[in-house]
C-alpha cells in the first residue's frame, strides 16, 4: 500500500458507535504477503472508522512509500533499541527484515474508544492474541497458491517472490488459529465479509 492509497491513520477515526471511552476494539488482519490485506483495508477505510496502526520495519521503502505514513523505516540498530525499550506490542522477522507494531499508539487509540486495525503477519498476530486476548484475529486466504504468486508478481515483488511464497505455505497452516478465515477471491465480497466483523451496523450495500 503506498502513501497515496493509505487511509489516514488517525484523523478520521471517531469512537466506534458501540464503544465507550476506553473500549476501542482491536482487530488483526493477517495472511500471506500478497493476499490482498492492504487492498481490503483501503476499501474498509471508506466504509468504517478505525485507526490503522503504522508499523516499524527495517526494509527499504518501496517507490511511493512515505516514512511515518506507510511505515516507520528504521535501521536495524534503531529497531533493536525500540525492541529493548519494550516499544513493540509484537514483532517478527519476515523475509530477512524486522517488522513491529509500536505499542503506544495502539494503546492510546483504544483508550480513546477508537477501534484499531493491525495489518501484520501471522507470528505477530499470535503474539497479539497472547497479549490482548480480546483482539479479533482475521486471516485472509488466497483462492490458490498460483493466484497468490500472480498477485505478488503483479505487485512487482519478483526479487522476493520465492521467499514470500514459501513463507505463505507455512502461514496457511496456522489459519485455523484465527477467529475468522476469509477467502479473498472477489475483493468487494471480501471487504463485505470483513466489514461484518468490524462494523456490522454498516449496511452491506452502503
Ligand atoms: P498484501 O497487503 O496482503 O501484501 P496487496 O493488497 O498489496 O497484498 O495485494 C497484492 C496484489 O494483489 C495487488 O496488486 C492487489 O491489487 C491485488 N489484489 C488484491 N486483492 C485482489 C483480488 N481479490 N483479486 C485480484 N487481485 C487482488
Ligand atoms: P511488506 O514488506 O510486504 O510491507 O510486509 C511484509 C509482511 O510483514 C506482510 O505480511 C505484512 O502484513 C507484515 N507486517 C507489516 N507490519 C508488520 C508488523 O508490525 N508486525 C508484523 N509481525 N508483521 C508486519
Amino acid at each position: 500500500m503506498s502513501a497515496k492509497d493509505k487511509p489516514s491513520s488517525t484523523s478520521s477515526a471517531e469512537p466506534s458507535s458501540n464503544g465507550s471511552p476506553g473500549s476501542g476494539r482491536l482487530f488483526v488482519i493477517s495472511g500471506p504477503s500478497g493476499v490482498g490485506k492492504g487492498s481490503v483495508i483501503i476499501k474498509l477505510a471508506c466504509r468504517s472508522n478505525f485507526h490503522l496502526s503504522v508499523s516499524a520495519t527495517t526494509r527499504e521503502p518501496r517507490p511511493g512509500e512515505v516514512d511515518g505514513v506507510d511505515y516507520y523505516f528504521l535501521g536495524e540498530d534503531q529497531f533493536r533499541e525500540w525492541l529493548d525499550e519494550g516499544r513493540f506490542l509484537e514483532w517478527a522477522e519476515f523475509s530477512t527484515h524486522l517488522y513491529g507494531t509500536p505499542r503506544a499508539a495502539v494503546e492510546e487509540q483504544l483508550g480513546r474508544g477508537i477501534d484499531v486495525v493491525l495489518e501484520i503477519e501471522v507470528k505477530g498476530a499470535m503474539q497479539v492474541k497472547q497479549a490482548m486476548p480480546d483482539a479479533v484475529l482475521i486471516f485472509i486466504t488466497p483462492p490458490s497458491i498460483e493466484e497468490l504468486e500472480a498477485r505478488l508478481a503483479g505487485r512487482g515483488d519478483t526479487a522476493d517472490i520465492a521467499r514470500r511464497l514459501a513463507r505463505a505455505k507455512a502461514e496457511l497452516e496456522l489459519a485455523d488459529q484465527f477467529d475468522s478465515r476469509i477467502n479473498n477471491d472477489v475483493l468487494a465480497e471480501t471487504v463485505g465479509e470483513v466489514l461484518l466483523l468490524l462494523a456490522p451496523e454498516v449496511p452491506l450495500n452502503d
